[in-house]
């Protein structure tokens, strides 16, 4: 039996031949010019000024937080559930991640729960757009306007999306981007920030690359690290970046025919297919097994396996992570709904490379389990 995998990337465009100018020409490191050029065709397509290109979205989100200035004690409100990315660059600068509950069904945080989170400490607020639909970015907005907060956006799932017409990765003071390989657009490794703030640009550059000084070569006035992006990268990246349209495509596809063959499934809440600010770009095709299925998504994902197919679960909530219950950082506090997507929620096969046929093999398999399970 042949096992599908939970995620394989689609290299068949001009990867190969902008990495063959790499090596014909000798240029690998990030001083290539293959760098300069996918910063700023990323930065463009989402009407950007600045892209700073860097080793992956972690790191995105590091410079980011460290070039806001976000420092001991300054609180940044985000969701519970998220990747830990987004938590990690906060508590890294010394800082204190304030979190909000999901919505149960876009998965995002909810936005009208922000407001009673500010104090006086608080110094940003991280939107996160999760699993394809876009967070509600202007009423965040007006938040961050009205009580003079920094806005992060953390676009990592949303290469190719818009919400209320306007691109993903353009809200806010700065944007981050991930080039991993189950995001809608690779580079292996990989992260991009975008700014229209020429001062933050800067910043984020010297960040960067180790904080040099400008004037002064191996003098430093600041402590970072090596968060370079090589010309390999971002030969990759340019070949990825001009199928992106196709790409977006493909997986919206690919959401409309897991979702036709799934909707009749009891047990299964399927993603939102669209909202009036957004259709789902399904970063990947998350599923949330609803209350009347007992077992918990580490069950699906076994019996999966057992089956030949790959999945992985959600993710685990901030304030349940063990690193951070151990240091007591937010006490006992919970949040139900988001507590519910990490226990509950699993993702399918979602990759580019994806076929019809192995979509079918997917969904007889995954419908066979919740049978066995209902
Ligand atoms: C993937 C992802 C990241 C981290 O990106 P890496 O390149 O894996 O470091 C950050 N935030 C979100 C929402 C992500 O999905």
């Amino acid at each position: 039996m042949s096992f599908i995998p939970v995620n394989e990337p689609l290299l068949n465009g001009n990867e190969k031949k902008y990495l063959c100018e790499c090596i014909d020409t000798g240029w690998i490191s990030s001083e290539g010019p293959f760098v300069k050029e996918f910063e700023q065709k990323m930065s463009a397509s989402v009407n950007r000024k600045y892209g700073i290109a860097v080793s992956n979205g972690t790191a995105a989100l590091e410079v980011s937080i460290q070039a806001l200035g976000i420092k001991e004690g300054d609180e940044v409100i985000m969701p519970a559930f998220t990747i830990i990315s987004c938590a990690m660059a906060v508590t890294k600068a010394g800082g204190v991640p304030v979190l909000v509950d999901s919505d149960p069904y876009t998965w995002n945080m909810k936005v009208d729960e922000i407001e009673e989170k500010i104090t006086p400490r608080t110094k940003a607020v991280m939107i996160v757009h999760l699993y394809g639909l876009p967070v509600k970015a202007d009423e965040i907005l007006a938040l961050a306007k009205k009580y003079h907060l920094k806005v992060i956006e953390d676009a990592a799932e949303m290469h190719g999306q818009t919400y209320n017409g306007r691109p993903c990765g353009s809200f806010g003071d700065i944007s981050t981007f991930s080039f991993y390989p189950n995001k809608h657009i690779t580079t292996g490794e990989g992260g991009m920030i975008v700014t229209d703030d020429e001062e933050l640009a800067k910043r984020c550059r010297m960040i960067r690359n180790l904080c040099f000084r400008e004037d002064v070569r191996y003098v430093h006035d600041e402590i970072s690290d090596n968060y370079r992006f090589t010309n390999l990268q971002a030969a990759v990246g340019l070949a990825q970046l001009e199928r992106l349209d196709e790409f977006v495509e493909k997986k919206r596809k690919m959401g409309k025919y897991y979702t036709e063959k799934l909707r009749k499934i009891d047990g299964l809440r399927l993603p939102v297919e669209k909202t009036e600010y957004a259709d789902n770009i399904y970063w990947v095709y998350g599923i949330v097994l609803d209350k009347n299925i007992q077992a918990d998504n580490k069950t699906i994902q076994k019996l999966l396996a057992k089956e030949g197919i790959g999945s992985r679960t959600f993710f685990w909530c901030m304030h349940e992570q063990p690193v951070y219950v151990e240091q007591g950082l937010f006490g006992g506090e919970t949040y139900p709904d988001a507590e519910y997507l990490a226990r509950k929620g699993f993702y399918i096969p979602s990759g580019l490379a994806l076929t019809e046929e192995q979509m079918e093999t997917v969904t007889d398999k995954l419908v066979k389990v919740v049978n066995m399970l209902s």
